[in-house]
């Protein structure tokens, strides 16, 4: 089965809610290898999208979610993420297109424009220690489970899981993007905040499909 409009609605509520819940550890994880504001950032601008909700009506889309969601991100994160996570968000607006219903290709499109838009905005590469590192294995997880005959929520649990191992996968690396990369190697040996909330939001948007 696909997912609408509820779906959509569902995954920015948890995103709020999973935002506002991680907010002092995003913070910590930022005070770490960046100036400590990630998680201040990312729930000033989900909770500013609540609200918002309110003007959808009863033809509105997935897409006119993902692009409400794109456009008080721009408006209210700030920082680094405020651009690059609302490049994600009107790129997935534009790939979910005017469809009411999304199987897994489209989530998998959506993914796959969400992360392309990402890239576009910040050139990161895998590996520079960014949230592209969790985007691009959520990416390629969901796009084979899709191809494999996984429906969409199978798809976005792919996509969750492959982002939580890429977030994890940072832990290591020197990053090379970002105000992290001011630290050199002392950016070694911490997670990079914003693939950690990368994966807190493909989670969220799994949890509502699972819903
Ligand atoms: P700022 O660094 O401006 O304070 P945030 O703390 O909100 O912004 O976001 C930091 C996160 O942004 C980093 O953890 C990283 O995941 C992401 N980031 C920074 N620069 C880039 C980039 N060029 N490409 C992709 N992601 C980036
Ligand atoms: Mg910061
Ligand atoms: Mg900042």
């Amino acid at each position: 089965m696909g997912l609408d409009i509820t779906w959509a609605v569902d995954w920015v509520r948890r995103s709020a809610q999973v935002v506002s819940d991680h907010r002092i550890e995003l913070i910590t994880l930022d005070r770490e290898i960046g100036d400590g504001d990630h998680g201040e950032n990312m729930d000033r601008g989900f909770q500013a999208v609540l609200p918002k909700l309110d003007d959808l009506h009863a033809g509105s889309t997935p897409g006119d979610v993902l692009k409400l969601v794109a456009t008080t991100l721009i408006s209210t994160v700030g920082g680094a993420a405020g651009p690059l996570y609302g490049t994600a968000y009107l790129k997935a607006a534009v790939a979910a297109g005017d469809s009411v219903s999304l199987d897994a290709e489209a989530i998998a499109g959506i993914l796959t424009a969400a992360r392309d838009g990402i890239v576009l905005r910040g050139k990161a590469e895998p590996g520079d220690k960014t949230m592209v590192d969790a985007w691009t294995p959520a990416v390629d997880a969901a796009t084979a489970a899709a191809a494999d005959g996984a429906d969409a929520l199978g798809a976005l649990q792919a996509a969750a899981s492959a982002a939580w191992e890429g977030a994890a996968a940072t832990e290591p690396l020197v990053a090379r993007k970002g105000r992290a990369s001011y630290l050199g190697e002392r950016s070694a040996g911490h997670r990079d905040p914003g693939a950690e909330s990368s994966a807190l939001l493909l989670q969220a948007a799994a949890d509502a499909a699972a819903a």
